[in-house]
């Protein structure tokens, strides 16, 4: 089986992009991920996928929590900026919900408390029980598509050329 396959089969999922943010002692660090789905509605559980390189991986077995923010459309800088992809260095602005950091001008916000972890292959699944959610902006979502970043209006386009 192929990896570079396997890669582009998934690339042609459409999905949103989110945020990952947790904070330990003040320390508040942030991750681009679009592996997220939601799982449950009585409990509310979300799931996460994190890769064993990343960061976050250990930062979240640490707190136990993480916050989940979906970008809106003009947002693909903020994406860039949690995954690594920008050159130089910048300032991310942070709102708080249930004094939990998440991305400002995001659609939507909510918290979560791991309540369980699982290791599959080369990612930690983290589900996450909700506890606090809102809706921030009216906007249109940023969507990732065969490893770009598109706007609804693009997409439509993309599939019907
Ligand atoms: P780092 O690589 O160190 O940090 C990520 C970036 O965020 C760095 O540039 C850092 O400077 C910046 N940053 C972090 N905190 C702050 C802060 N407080 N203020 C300002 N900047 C900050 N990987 C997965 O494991 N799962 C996924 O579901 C997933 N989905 C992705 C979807 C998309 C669309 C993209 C583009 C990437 C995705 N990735 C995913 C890859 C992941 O985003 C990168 O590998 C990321 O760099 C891993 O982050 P890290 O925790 O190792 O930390």
């Amino acid at each position: 089986m192929d990896d570079r396959l396997f890669r582009n089969v998934m690339g042609t999922f459409a999905t949103g992009v989110t945020v990952i943010t947790t904070e330990i002692d003040g320390d508040i660090h942030g991750m681009t991920a679009n592996a997220f789905m939601s799982v449950s509605l009585h409990p509310k559980l979300v799931l996460i996928s994190i890769g064993e390189k990343a960061k976050m991986r250990e930062r979240i077995k640490k707190s136990k929590t993480y916050a989940v923010s979906f970008l809106a459309e003009e947002q693909k800088e903020v994406s860039m900026l949690f995954a690594g992809q920008l050159k130089e260095k910048r300032e991310a602005e942070f709102d708080r919900l249930n004094g939990m950091p998440v991305i400002k001008g995001a659609i939507a916000s909510l918290t979560c408390n791991v309540v369980a972890e699982y290791e599959a292959g080369d990612h930690t699944l983290f589900i996450g029980e909700v506890t606090d959610m809102r809706f921030q902006e009216e906007a249109e979502p940023l969507i990732f598509y065969q490893g770009k970043y598109r706007g609804l209006k693009a997409l439509k386009e993309s599939i019907s050329s």
